[in-house]
C-alpha cells in the first residue's frame, strides 16, 4: 500500500510525460538559445535518446544509424519548449459559461511551441485529467498538462462556502491522487487559502491564486505570500491595493514609483514567490493594443463552420476601460518588477477564456511580445517563458533549458527571437520528449473542430 506521497513521487519520477521517441534524434545547424543565459550561440549539435538530451556538442557519431535528423539553416534557432502557466483550455463561446476544450486546444498549444501547460483552474477536472492521460498514452498530441483540479473558491460553480478543514483536506488528497500538480485559488477566504496551502504543501505541490485586495474577506497577495503561497496570478497586491475597495479600482491607478510598490516587489523577491503577469489577458478586454493583438494566422478557421457563422455575425465586444487602463499599468509594473530584481520570478500565463477570437495557444506569442514591448530584453522574455515556468512548477531540473540530462522539449524557430521576439510565432518544428511534430500538420488536424457543430449541439455549450 503506497502512501499518497509515494504515489506522487512515482508520478514525479516517471520519464518524460507522453510517448518518448524510440529512435535517436540528432539536431544540427542553425543557432541555439538554451535559456541557461542570455546568449544565442551556433548550435554545436544535439543528440537526443529516449526523450532526453544525451549530448550537446562534441562527437555525435554515437547516434544510432537510423537516427532521425533535423538540420537547421540560416537564422533558424532552437529554443526550449514554452510554458503557459495560466493555460485555460476554456472557451465561453456564448457567454453562458466556460467549457474546457479538449479537442482542438491541445494540438493548438503544441503547434505554437507550448510543450507544458498549467490550466490554472479547470472547469471540468475529470475531462482535463482524461485529456492528460490520453496525451501521456500517445492517443492524442498535446503539451504536458500539469493538472490543477477544480478551482478553490467562488470561481468554482457550487463552491461550498462552509467547507471545513477536513473536507478541504480530503478534496486536496483526492485531486493529488488523481494527478493534480498544483492548485488554483480564486475567490477564496483567508482561512480556506491557509488550509489549501497547508495541504497542498503536505503533498509537495504548489498553490497559485487569483486574489483580491483584502476587501470583503478576500486575500491580498501580500498576506498570501506570508501564508506561504507559491505563485500569484495577475497583480502583485500589497499596500497600494487597499482593502476598502476591489483590487482593480486601485490597480488602475497604481504608481510603480511609490514605496508601496517597492515593498511588495521586495516581498516577492524575499519569499521567492512567482508572479504570473498575464498582461495580454487584460489587453484583450481593453482596446487591444494593435501591436499585440494582430492575427498572425487565421485563428477563426479552427472554429466549426457553425460556430464561425455565429461569431462572425456578432457585434464587436465592448471595450472595458478599466481593463484598458490596467493593461498599461501592468506594462509599467512588469518592467519595474523586473528592474527591482524579480526577473527570475516572472512566469508567462495567457489566461483569457476565449469568446471565439484570439485563442490562448496563440496568445503565448502575444504575451511574449507584451513583455518585450514593456521593456524587458527578449532573452529575459524567453527565459520567463521557459526556465522560469519550469521552476515555478517544480520541474526546473528536468525541463525549461536545453541541457544534457533534461527532457527534450524544443522548438525550432525560423528566425532569431533575440532580434525580434515575434519569431516565436509560427515555429517550423516542435519537439516534445524527443518526438518531432510538424506544427502545420497539427494545425490542419484541428481546423473546424472548435465548438459545437450545430445549433442542436450548442445546448450543452451554455447557449442562450
Ligand atoms: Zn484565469
Amino acid at each position: 500500500m503506497h502512501t499518497l506521497r509515494q504515489v506522487l513521487l512515482g508520478v514525479l519520477l516517471l520519464p518524460a510525460a507522453g510517448m518518448a521517441q524510440d529512435r535517436d534524434l540528432v539536431i544540427t545547424g542553425g543557432w541555439l538559445f538554451a535559456a541557461t543565459g542570455n546568449e544565442r550561440v551556433q548550435n554545436p549539435g544535439i543528440l537526443i535518446r529516449g526523450g532526453k538530451i544525451l549530448r550537446i556538442g562534441g562527437d555525435l557519431s554515437g547516434a544510432v544509424s537510423d537516427a532521425e535528423r533535423v538540420t537547421l539553416s540560416g537564422q533558424e534557432t532552437l529554443i526550449p519548449g514554452l510554458f503557459d502557466l495560466h493555460a485555460h483550455y476554456a472557451i465561453d463561446l456564448y457567454g453562458g459559461g466556460r467549457i474546457d476544450d479538449t479537442a482542438a486546444y491541445p494540438a493548438l498549444f503544441l503547434a505554437n511551441g507550448v510543450t507544458s501547460t498549467f490550466p490554472a483552474g479547470e472547469m471540468q477536472p475529470e475531462a482535463m485529467r482524461a485529456l492528460r492521460l490520453r496525451i501521456e498514452n500517445g492517443a492524442q498530441p498535446g503539451p504536458r498538462i500539469y493538472n490543477t483540479g477544480p478551482y478553490y473558491g467562488t470561481a468554482r460553480p457550487g463552491w461550498p462556502r462552509d467547507i471545513t478543514r477536513e473536507q478541504l483536506y480530503a478534496e486536496v488528497d483526492h485531486w493529488v491522487e488523481q494527478g493534480a500538480r498544483g492548485f488554483k485559488a480564486k475567490g477564496i477566504t483567508p482561512q480556506h487559502l491557509r488550509w489549501l496551502i497547508e495541504r497542498a504543501h503536505f503533498h509537495g505541490v504548489t498553490v497559485t491564486g487569483h486574489l483580491e485586495s483584502g476587501f470583503r474577506n478576500s486575500v491580498n497577495p501580500r498576506d498570501a505570500i506570508l501564508m506561504g503561497i507559491d505563485r500569484i496570478e495577475h497583480f502583485l497586491g500589497g499596500d497600494a491595493i487597499t482593502g476598502d475597495r476591489g483590487a482593480y479600482a486601485s490597480l488602475e491607478r497604481l504608481d510603480v514609483s511609490t514605496p508601496e510598490f517597492k515593498r511588495i516587489a521586495e516581498l516577492f523577491i524575499t519569499h521567492r514567490t512567482n508572479y504570473d503577469a498575464t498582461l495580454s489577458a487584460y489587453g484583450y478586454y481593453g482596446k487591444r493594443d494593435p501591436e499585440v493583438f494582430t492575427y498572425f494566422t487565421d485563428e477563426k478557421r479552427f472554429l466549426t463552420p457553425y460556430m464561425r457563422s455565429v461569431i462572425d455575425a456578432r457585434a464587436p465586444r465592448n471595450v472595458n476601460q478599466q481593463f484598458e487602463s490596467i493593461y498599461w499599468v501592468k506594462r509599467k509594473e512588469i518592467k519595474a518588477f523586473y528592474d527591482a530584481g524579480g526577473g527570475d520570478l516572472i512566469t508567462l500565463g495567457t489566461d483569457h477564456p476565449s469568446w471565439g477570437e484570439f485563442f490562448s495557444p496563440f496568445s503565448v506569442h502575444r504575451e511574449l511580445h507584451s513583455f518585450v514591448l514593456s521593456g524587458l530584453p527578449p532573452a529575459a522574455a524567453l527565459r520567463i517563458a521557459t526556465i522560469n515556468g519550469a521552476r515555478a512548477l517544480g520541474v526546473g531540473d528536468r525541463l525549461g533549458t536545453i541541457e544534457v540530462g533534461k527532457w527534450a522539449d524544443l522548438v525550432v524557430l525560423r528566425a532569431n527571437p533575440l532580434a525580434d521576439i515575434r519569431a516565436t510565432r509560427d515555429p517550423r518544428l516542435v519537439v516534445k520528449a524527443g518526438r518531432v511534430y510538424d506544427p502545420a500538420a497539427l494545425l490542419k488536424s484541428v481546423e473546424g473542430k472548435l465548438g459545437p457543430a450545430s445549433v442542436a449541439e450548442a445546448g450543452q455549450w451554455g447557449s442562450r
